[in-house]
């Protein structure tokens, strides 16, 4: 409506707008630098195997380490990189890295599986294929060690294109999950056809369970049971309590992650976080036995 209108009319913008977008351009601009500037930095957030409660991976969380704002969180660029494009680049940084790490962490005994989020823009460009695998050659990184995490809104923006880059990832063996599912309006048809290997249940999903149980357990175990004869295997997202754990687990879904488990960490702190929560695990094994 905005062209139809451009054509026959002067367009104005206010002084607003014009700053707005000018602003835009400003931080696109800021953001291209910080990223050859290494201002960018990966959290870590570890992901747990249920059935033998065992960390099977982390997923990799970008901030932008800002030399005068501080810390800056996602929320605050990744929109912003989104719509300008520059999350193409961010993104091909952020491979690199976290399967850097990765691969550092297989040399130090950590079999860990690292999840990376792709933005939808990168679909378009017909490079995510190539890029992924630039990631894992350089980094000496088995495909088997990454997974690529994406949401199904920018599955939505052009499913026949999305699924045969996500056939051709997952052929040389590169892991492909759902993020963020029933966060809007989850078609299901379309989950059906997506060649992915793990659905990633959103947050609100589980928020609700210890206050609506039985809707919510209902919800889950539908969604868990759906992906399940899809072959998917089910992780819950935002599990914020030990209580929010134990029903997740009885509704069959396979992985967890959420502030319960861990906060994101720097990759720094990952390996000690690993040794403290395995001798916890081993002396109260031990108390058990001996109890
Ligand atoms: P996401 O992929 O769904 O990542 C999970 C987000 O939930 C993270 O926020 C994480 O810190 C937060 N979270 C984890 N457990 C809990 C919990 O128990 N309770 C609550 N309330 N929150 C929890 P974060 O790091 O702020 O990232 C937000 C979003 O930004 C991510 O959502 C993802 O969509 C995007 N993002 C993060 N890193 C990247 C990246 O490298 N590339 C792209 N394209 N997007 C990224
Ligand atoms: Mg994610
Ligand atoms: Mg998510
Ligand atoms: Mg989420």
């Amino acid at each position: 409506a905005a062209k139809a209108a451009g054509r026959n009319r002067v367009r104005v913008f206010s002084p607003e707008l014009r700053s707005a977008v000018e602003q835009k351009v400003l931080v696109a601009a800021e953001l291209r630098e910080a990223i050859e500037a290494g201002q960018l930095v990966l959290h870590y957030q570890p992901v747990l195997h249920l059935p033998s409660g065992e960390v099977s991976g982390v997923e990799a969380l970008v901030r932008w380490q800002h030399p005068e704002r501080g810390l800056l969180m996602p929320c605050d660029f990744i929109p912003l990189a989104e719509q300008t494009g520059v999350v193409v680049q961010l993104t091909r940084w952020v491979l690199a890295e976290a399967t850097r790490q990765a691969a550092a962490w297989e040399r130090a005994g950590l079999a860990l599986v690292t999840g990376v989020n792709i933005s939808a823009a990168h679909f378009g460009t017909g490079t995510l294929v190539a890029d992924v695998h630039d990631a894992l050659d350089a980094a000496g990184l088995a495909p088997e060690r990454l997974v690529l995490e994406l949401t199904e809104t920018s599955v939505a923006e052009d499913p026949l294109r999305a699924a045969a880059q996500f056939a051709q990832l997952r052929v040389s063996g590169v892991e492909v999950s759902i993020d963020d599912f029933g966060s809007g309006f989850s078609s299901l048809s379309q989950l059906v056809s997506i060649p992915a290997g793990i659905l990633k249940l959103d947050r609100s999903l589980v928020a609700g369970i210890e206050v609506r149980r039985s809707e919510s357990a209902a919800a889950i175990a539908a969604v868990v049971g759906l992906g399940a004869a899809c072959g998917m295997r089910s992780l819950a997202e935002g599990v914020e309590t030990a209580g929010q754990l134990e029903l997740i687990a009885e509704l069959g879904c396979t992985h967890a992650q959420g502030f319960h488990i861990a906060r994101p960490m720097p990759a720094a702190e990952v390996a000690d976080w690993l040794v403290i929560r395995r001798a916890a695990r081993r002396s109260r094994r031990t108390r058990l036995q001996t109890a």
